[in-house]
Formats: structure tokens, C-alpha cells, sequence
């Protein structure tokens, strides 16, 4: 056993992590050029330990002591009572469609400005998606499109199987409006908050209140297991369900009997040994997330036509992604311009989600609202959010300033 030597691996991965975060750190020369990312991983400092103990106890399958210990620290995180650890968010969304009870010709209800993830598992099922805007305070689900259309469904006699809310780029949508609404009508809101671990709404965890929420651990989120996501609820049997679905459905009896067919979603021990190290740092890098984006605001401000992502009075934000809006008539210069401009300076940056509406895997569905998806798509770029220098990010605030013609 005492074959692995934990002090060479440690410094193995602390090189490696001088690669993946571009921290300039120690021996490391800061190079001018080298790329900034979108939202790098950032290594907490304690994976080694917890994956030694991992290794060492010899519990490596998707079961056991460490993602049951995973499992306790997401329950805590986000403030719900139980927690399915699995293999990535997208599983815990389908997970979550199941235990909902998603069923070809169903109606799921998300808003169009998401990552495609949001639906395609409730898609893959045959349920039928409507796509609603999002409120310009928060770029999140608008509770009044969705009463609305709510209203007007119930009255045709067809109400969705599920409210799908997203909790985008680090902020929670407007939770206890979007409850008040659905409830009315008796219809289940699961937030997908995989964007969002960290983020408060009134106070609370993001998410909180609604019948599921699903967290991504994926390695662009702000706290990753290298691959990975969480299914969390305050009903036991809806996480019971979600287990017995991602283990197989393998009732109990000596041969494997099923009574359904489930998944092999379960999440290796290997990776939740990272995800426990990384979530006992979660506070720190939400704090250091806001930070980046106080950073943009005071170093962007005063140039016409650009904006930030602006952060509702009930909401306390993550700061996932640093996202800017540019209006070109007054910048002078077009978001794709400038993306491009950062791009020739090594810097990553990104469109803001194209509207699920507008993708071609959804031809003909259309969006409820009005219209706002379209412009934040057409305006919004997505800065580099990860750990940085304030050198660093004065790389991305002089090209963005040099783009400016307003
Ligand atoms: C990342 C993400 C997901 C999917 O998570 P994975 O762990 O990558 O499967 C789902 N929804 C949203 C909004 C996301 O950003």
C-alpha cells in the first residue's frame, strides 16, 4: 500500500494546476500572452487527501463512504434535506424528469435563455418543451410570462408536468414568485441550478423551496469533482426514487430483478473525493467570483452602451460568469467584434446562451414573451470569471476599452 507517494503527486498536481488555473503563481513566469479562460478549474488545495483516503480505503465504485460523505456536504450546501450524488448534471435532470413523472406528449416549460441541458433529457423522454422568457432585473424565468401562459394552459385543459426555472450564470431566478404561480396550479418546479451552487435567494440556497433542484459539478462550474452533479429535494422518496433509478432500478432480490429500467448514473468515488475537498471551499470561491466581477465594473465603467449583468434586490449572486451587454449602436463596435478582438489578445470569451428557440434542434417552437432572450443572445458576451490577477483581468478591460468607438 505504501506504494503511492503522496508527496510527489502532490507536487505533480500542483504543476498541473499552475497549467490549468494560468495563476502565474510561484516559480511559474508570468506570461503576457498566456490564454485566460472562461471559467477554469480551480484546485482547492485538499483533492489529494481526500482522493488518498479514497485510494487507500479501497471504495473507488459509485458507492460506499465517500460519495455518501459527498452527498452530506451538498445536502448542507444547498440547504435540502437529501441528496443523490451522479454522474453529471444532465443526469440529474433526466432523474429528475423521471421521478416526475415525465411521459411522451408531456409539456416541460423552461425558459429559452439556457444551456440546452435544461431539456434535452425531458426531450429525449418525447415530452414536448414551451419556451418562456426571461425578466430583465434578473435574466431568469419571468414570473409574469409564466402566470400568463399558466392561465391561459389550464384553461385549454393542458398543464405541464413540470416548471423548469434556471438559475443562470450564478443567479437565482425569482423563486417564490415562480412558486406562488405554480402552485396555484398544482404544477412541480425543479430548478436546474447547475450554474448557480452558492448563490442565495432571500437568503436562503438557491433554489430552496422548489420540489427538486439539480447541481452540476462539470469542470467549468464554480466548484467541480471533475465530472459530476447532484439531484436534491426535501422528499425522501423523490431521492429515493432518483437512487433506485440511477443504480439500475435493481429491486431488492437475490437475482436482479426490475420492475423499470433505470441508468448507471452513480458517481464514482474517485471523483467524489474531489467534489468533497472542493465544496469545503465553496464560500472562498463565490467570494472571489464577486470579486472578478466588482473588478469589471470598476474597471468598465463610463464606456457608453455597455452594461453588466444587473443583480435583483432578492438575489445574492455567484458571479459564475462575468456577463456584459453591449449595445453597438452606442459602443460603436459589435459584441462578435470584440469577442474576436479579446480572442487575437489569447482571451476566451463567449456568446451569451443562444436562446433555446433559436437553435435548430427546436425548429418551430416558438418563445413566449417578449423578445428579451433574443437581445441578451445578440448583446451579451461572457468574460473570462475564473481565478485571476488584477493583471490578468486588466488584459481583458484594456481590449475591451481599446474596442470602444462610442
Ligand atoms: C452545466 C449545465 C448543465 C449540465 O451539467 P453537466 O454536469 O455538464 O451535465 C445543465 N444546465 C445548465 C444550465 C448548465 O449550465
Amino acid at each position: 500500500m505504501a506504494a503511492f507517494d503522496s508527496r510527489s503527486i502532490g507536487d505533480a498536481l500542483a504543476r498541473r494546476a499552475g497549467i490549468l488555473l494560468f495563476s502565474g503563481r510561484g516559480q511559474d513566469t508570468p506570461q503576457p500572452r498566456q490564454r485566460l479562460h472562461l471559467s477554469p478549474p480551480h484546485l482547492a488545495g485538499g483533492e489529494l487527501a481526500t482522493l488518498s483516503q479514497t485510494l487507500s480505503s479501497g471504495w473507488i465504485a459509485p458507492a460506499g463512504p465517500m460519495p455518501a460523505a459527498f452527498e452530506r456536504a451538498v445536502a448542507e450546501t444547498t440547504g435540502f434535506a437529501h441528496a443523490a450524488a451522479v454522474a453529471s448534471g444532465t443526469a440529474a435532470l433526466h432523474l429528475a424528469y423521471r421521478v416526475l413523472g415525465v411521459e411522451r406528449g408531456d409539456e416541460v416549460w423552461t425558459q429559452s435563455l439556457t444551456f440546452v441541458a435544461t431539456i434535452a433529457p425531458a426531450v429525449q423522454m418525447g415530452a414536448r418543451p414551451r419556451f418562456l422568457d426571461v425578466a430583465a432585473e434578473s435574466w431568469t424565468l419571468d414570473p409574469n410570462v409564466l402566470e400568463t401562459q399558466l392561465r391561459a394552459a389550464a384553461r385549454r385543459g393542458r398543464l405541464p408536468r413540470a416548471v423548469v426555472p434556471v438559475d443562470l450564470y450564478g443567479q437565482s431566478c425569482d423563486l417564490d414568485a415562480i412558486l406562488a404561480v405554480c402552485g396555484r396550479w398544482g404544477v412541480p418546479v425543479l430548478c436546474d441550478s447547475a450554474e448557480a451552487l452558492g448563490a442565495l435567494y432571500r437568503g436562503r440556497p438557491v433554489g430552496k423551496g422548489a420540489a427538486l433542484a439539480a447541481f452540476s459539478f462539470n469542470g467549468n462550474k464554480i466548484i467541480t469533482a471533475g465530472g459530476g452533479g447532484a439531484l436534491v429535494s426535501d422528499d425522501p422518496a423523490l431521492i429515493a426514487r432518483a437512487r433506485h433509478l440511477a443504480n439500475q432500478a435493481k429491486e431488492v432480490a437475490p437475482h436482479y430483478q426490475h420492475e423499470t429500467t433505470g441508468y448507471s448514473y452513480g458517481l464514482s468515488s474517485v471523483l467524489a473525493a474531489v467534489g468533497l475537498a472542493q465544496i469545503t471551499t465553496l464560500q472562498a470561491r463565490v467570494a472571489a467570483r464577486r470579486e472578478v466581477f466588482a473588478r469589471y465594473a470598476a474597471g468598465l465603467s463610463g464606456l457608453p452602451g455597455l452594461s453588466l449583468m444587473p443583480e435583483p434586490e432578492w438575489g445574492h449572486a455567484t458571479r459564475w460568469l462575468s456577463v456584459i451587454q453591449l449595445d453597438p449602436r452606442r459602443f460603436g463596435t459589435t459584441p462578435e467584434t470584440v469577442r474576436r478582438a479579446l480572442e487575437s489578445a489569447n482571451i476566451e470569451s463567449r456568446p451569451v446562451w443562444k436562446p433555446l428557440h433559436m437553435q435548430p434542434a427546436f425548429r418551430g417552437i416558438r418563445c413566449h414573451g417578449d423578445g428579451l432572450s433574443n437581445q441578451l443572445f445578440e448583446r451579451g458576451l461572457c468574460l473570462p470569471s475564473g481565478a485571476m490577477s488584477a493583471e490578468e483581468q486588466e488584459r481583458v478591460i484594456a481590449v475591451l476599452r481599446s474596442c470602444c468607438r462610442g
